[in-house]
């Protein structure tokens, strides 16, 4: 335990000696609070001399985190803060190295390392469980940041700079080239990101809201390395700084280092990073605006239509906690009453992805809207939404919605499993807005008070709609943002961007082309320099713990009306984690192949003689959510044999736990689909959410089709997520109301063969009181009887490698390649483990990113099936990137790669064994692991085998496996394959 009491007041036992109004190495304590709920101590520091901000989280989390953020306001969309943030992470004073990060990433135990820029500020945090690796990264952060080279190559190689097609050929076109320009011209591909940055643009017309802190590749090159340097010295000042530090490590040794090391150099400046108030619109706007796409991709219904409101500050937390409870009450669920008037038109696929409210700006705005639209709809969508809050103000809210909205805050601030982020910095960013804006940071944390007062305030009645009447029915600063679709667009700009190139180049004098090519010979030289990490510091491998770290305490398995349930008890903070389990491996190939569109419905539908809008209330009423999918549990050493299973996983406060699995067994046992609306409209949101994921997340697709022949756990795998799935969506949302009827009773039969009590597994996280579920449980299996398992007779997998591509509408390709080894009980497992990240780390991502302009190069082996990938990201090459996929075998003879290389991995991979996550998540991967096989011998042969590992053993490892033939398959265009004459592979279009 860390705290103690004493008399009443608790004491950190981490940093005894620092209380309210103390100073120590250039800090005073402006605040020093317990949060109860938490179970933290806040700290809150100014460094005295320089203003720099400072706060401090005292916890028992081993896992300790560090972030330095600076509040960057761009006045323009060149992208400057963007382009800062990669290249202050190119090398700095004391490590001038070319890329410290990265080669951090090799040689570090980091739980978490990562840069990042928002609209308002950019910050870079980092996580380690080791003390000595938590002061190597901090020293490494602090010099990058506050010391960064900042050569003009990188501003050049990370930013923009024009270049010959052909380098050495002042006779060649010229080009625009850069890691920010690609990157963001990918970014501005993706419609959804694209309405983001509109709806700012649009929302805010004199702050920095307007401005895309990205870049906007239109204006990124407009950007001088004149004017970025000077950036830096004005927004990466210790006055315009806030640091963050999280754990069990004493405070003390972290101010006497930050202070030392950086802060005691500077005396305090104004750096004039205030955000004034917007200036607010007397009436409504209506803005419209275009994205690419292609003529036989454009079915008439792929418009965006958004409305969106400016609301109060940031800093007001009790207006933007009542806001958020609004937000819930209107779009949480389903059944929600806009969300549900706006899915119930059919007048889009799905919600807009930016719907609700956005806190992301001093100013916080919520948006509302649907897409896959058509362009007759626009006004019918507005009305919908304006009638929708009119009636709500003049109607009022019933009780039980506004109990439901509270149910879920109190759930979410509990939940500290929530985010996507590690939870050192879902605490940050729940501050970040009110930090940097000069708010109360400590009540973004404890908003127990505040939603005291607000509960008070809805007691007397009509507090809500007062709210709707204040920010949305009177508020005259509403926008109506439109995008559609248009197929010359990208053929336009292009022209536009040639043109200018062409006319800069007619105007160029010899000499300044002459300084061109010399600049990219520079650049390119180096890109090839050998660079020296050898002044980075380390971890020894000797500090590494040889044996794996095993969860304790270990849960306690019983049978509980004879269904096998694991025990596991961890701090949740009072929340009742239950994972249910119902084996189908007796599912026929055509029944397995509906299965996830079974668990789409299962748990978005009707159930229980209830319909779906209200079975959606009562789910937000009483749990964090129930949702079903379908869970592969692949067995190595067995010739990867898989286990499939649907899996129902939920969450509840503890006294809700009998309330939850009524809820389930509604689900499960009284299931209705027989809304044929209801059906569909979940089809198509699914389809065309899937679709919209191509553009992000195209190098998964591609990786799972190259892989799928291999085992049959990768063959049920892209079956059940990949690009067979979305196939089978797009054929079943052809459907008619006959067909979709048919698809139901199809589902019904499948259903009827899944939920028995003799093929149910479970398990359940919580606090140790709150694990005593006998009883409840026992009354849930009650219901569920024995079911027939009898084996369909499955065809089966037949190994086979691949040559395809898969053609959608995509000005970039996503190129995989994926190769059969051996799984984690195989001799050569470590080798594997180790060359992956190898190949991965020190060949395709300097091929195929650095040179090869891609966004992402990588290399990944699943030691459960025993397969090995390739993969890259938004690539503007296809041949060449499979040319450097068959390069490996000669990158791994050509005797080039340092031992030290070696000696780096093992510390990552070592770090990555001992696994990070919340108490929750790391229970429930001991049960999977458990499910799988995979004992703690097998682990800790495997981490006895990395420890051993030489250089020879992982070439070794590669020749032996990766001579073969290997499977490709990539996501590309047409126009990529006529461009690039390819022929002689399987074409299939998406
Ligand atoms: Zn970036």
């Amino acid at each position: 335990m860390s705290y103690y009491k004493q008399g009443i007041q608790m004491i950190d036992a981490y940093t005894i000696d620092l209380h309210e109004g103390s100073e120590l190495h250039g800090y005073k304590v402006l605040q020093k609070s317990y949060l109860s709920k938490l179970n933290i101590f806040y700290y809150e520091l100014e460094h005295i001399k320089s203003g720099a901000k400072h706060i401090h989280i005292s916890t028992d989390d081993k896992d300790n985190g560090f972030a330095v953020t600076f509040k960057t306001t761009p006045q323009d969309s060149t992208g400057v803060a963007h382009i800062l943030e990669h290249t202050v992470l190119c090398g700095s004073k004391k490590y001038p190295v070319r890329d410290p990060f990265f080669s951090m990433i090799k040689r570090s135990l980091n739980t978490f390392m990562n840069a990042m820029t928002s609209s308002d500020w950019t910050s870079y945090p980092f996580s380690t469980k080791n003390k000595t690796d938590y002061y190597n990264l901090l020293d490494i952060y602090l010099d990058a940041a506050f010391n960064p080279l900042l050569n003009k190559l990188d501003f050049m190689q990370e930013g923009h700079r024009l270049e010959f097609t052909q380098p050495d050929s002042t006779d060649s076109d010229l080009t625009i080239s850069g890691v920010v320009y690609n990157e963001m011209k990918g970014a501005m591909s993706d419609s959804r990101s694209l309405l983001w940055d509109k709806l700012g643009q649009s929302l805010f017309s004199t702050t920095t809201y307007h401005y895309n802190s990205g870049g906007d590749p239109a204006i990124i090159p407009d950007l001088t390395y004149e004017q970025f340097v000077e950036f830096h010295k004005r927004y990466y000042h210790p006055s315009n700084s806030y640091f963050y530090t999280y754990g069990n490590l004493p405070l003390n040794d972290h101010l006497k280092f930050i202070n030392d090391r950086i802060l005691s150099n500077y005396s305090k400046i104004d750096p004039k990073t205030e955000v004034n108030d917007e200036v607010r619109y007397t009436k409504p706007q209506n803005l419209h605006y275009s994205y690419p796409l292609n003529e036989n991709d454009n079915d008439g219904k792929r418009n965006f239509y958004a409305l969106s409101w400016l609301l109060c500050t940031i800093t007001e937390t009790e207006e933007l906690l009542s806001l958020k409870l609004l937000d819930q009450i209107l779009l949480g669920h389903s059944g929600a009453i806009l969300n549900k008037n706006l899915m119930e038109s059919k007048l889009g696929k799905s919600l807009i992805s930016a719907s609700g409210l956005a806190d992301q700006s001093r100013e916080v705005f919520f948006t509302a809207g649907l897409e896959g639209v058509s362009e007759t709809d626009y006004k019918a969508i507005e009305k919908i939404i304006l009638d929708t809050l009119q009636k709500v103000a003049e109607n009022g809210i019933p009780q039980n919605e506004i109990d439901t909205a509270l149910h879920q805050f109190e759930y979410h601030t509990r939940d500290i499993n929530g985010g996507h982020y590690a939870y050192f910095l879902s605490l940050l960013f729940r501050m970040m807005g009110s930090m940097i804006h000069g708010g109360k940071s400590i009540d973004e944390l404890d908003l127990d008070k505040t939603i005291e007062n607000i509960k008070e305030k809805i007691k007397k009645g009509g507090f809500f709609e007062a709210l709707i009447k204040k920010h949305f029915l009177n508020n005259q600063h509403r926008v109506e943002v439109v995008l559609s679709p248009d197929s010359t667009l990208e053929a336009r700009e292009e022209a536009l961007v040639q043109k200018h190139l062409k006319e800069r180049k007619d105007a160029m004098t010899d000499d300044e082309k002459i300084a061109i090519k010399e600049q990219s010979s520079l650049l390119k030289e180096r890109q090839d320099s050998e660079d020296d990490p050898s002044v980075l510091p380390k971890i020894n491998i000797s500090d590494i713990d040889r044996k794996i770290t095993i969860l304790q305490p270990r849960p306690v398995k019983k049978h509980i009306n004879s269904v096998p349930v694991s025990l596991y008890e961890q701090t949740t903070n009072g929340i009742v984690k239950a994972g249910l389990l119902f084996d189908v491996n007796h599912l026929s190939d055509d029944e397995l192949s509906l299965l996830p569109v079974f668990t789409l419905l299962l748990t978005q539908s009707g159930a229980g003689g209830k319909t779906y809008d209200t079975v959606a209330e009562d789910v937000s009423r009483y749990t964090g959510g129930i949702s079903s999918s379908v869970r592969l549990v692949t067995i190595p050493g067995n010739a990867s044999v898989c286990n499939k299973y649907v899996k129902i996983k939920s969450g509840a406060l503890a006294h809700n736990t009998e309330k939850m699995f009524q809820l389930i067994t509604n689900f499960i046992t009284e299931w209705d689909f027989s809304d044929i609306n209801r059906t569909s409209t979940l089809i198509k949101k699914k389809l065309n959410n899937l679709e919209s994921d191509i553009v992000s997340s195209g190098h998964r697709y591609a990786m799972g089709l190259s892989g799928r022949f291999l085992t049959e756990s990768s063959y049920y795998s892209e079956m059940f997520s990949g690009i067979t799935h979305l196939r089978k969506l797009q054929s079943l949302a052809q459907s008619d109301e006959n067909g979709i009827k048919i698809i139901i009773e199809k589902l019904n039969s499948i259903g009827k063969k899944v939920f028995g009590k003799n093929n149910l597994i479970a398990y359940c996280v919580a606090q140790k009181a709150d694990l005593e579920i006998d009883g409840v449980f026992e009354k849930f299996t009650g219901e569920l009887h024995d079911i027939e398992l009898h084996k369909q007779k499955s065809e089966g997998v037949t190994p086979k490698n691949l040559n395809e591509a898969w053609t959608t509408t995509t000005p970039v390709s996503y190129v995989a390649k994926s190769f059969k080894v051996p799984d984690i009980t195989g001799l050569d497992s470590a080798a594997l483990r180790l060359l992956s990240n190898l190949i991965g780390l020190t060949y395709l991502h300097p091929e195929v990113r650095e040179k090869g302009g891609a966004y992402g190069g990588f290399c990944s082996y699943n030691n459960l099936n025993g397969i090995i990938s390739f993969g890259s990201y938004r690539d503007p090459h296809f041949m060449r990137t499979v040319n450097t996929y068959n390069g490996v075998i000669d990158f791994l003879k050509s005797g080039t790669i340092p031992e030290s290389d070696v000696s780096d991995l093992k510390i990552k991979i070592l770090g990555e064994l001992d696994g990070s996550g919340t108490p929750s998540e790391l229970a429930v991967n001991d049960f999977f692991s458990e499910l799988s096989g995979v004992t703690d011998d097998v682990k800790q042969k495997f981490k006895d085998a990395v420890f051993k590992l030489e250089l020879q053993d992982v070439i070794n490892a590669g020749l032996k496996y990766l001579q073969t033939e290997g499977s490709v398959s990539a996501i590309t265009s047409d126009e990529i394959l006529e461009k690039e004459k390819i022929t002689g592979i399987t074409i299939e279009k998406i």
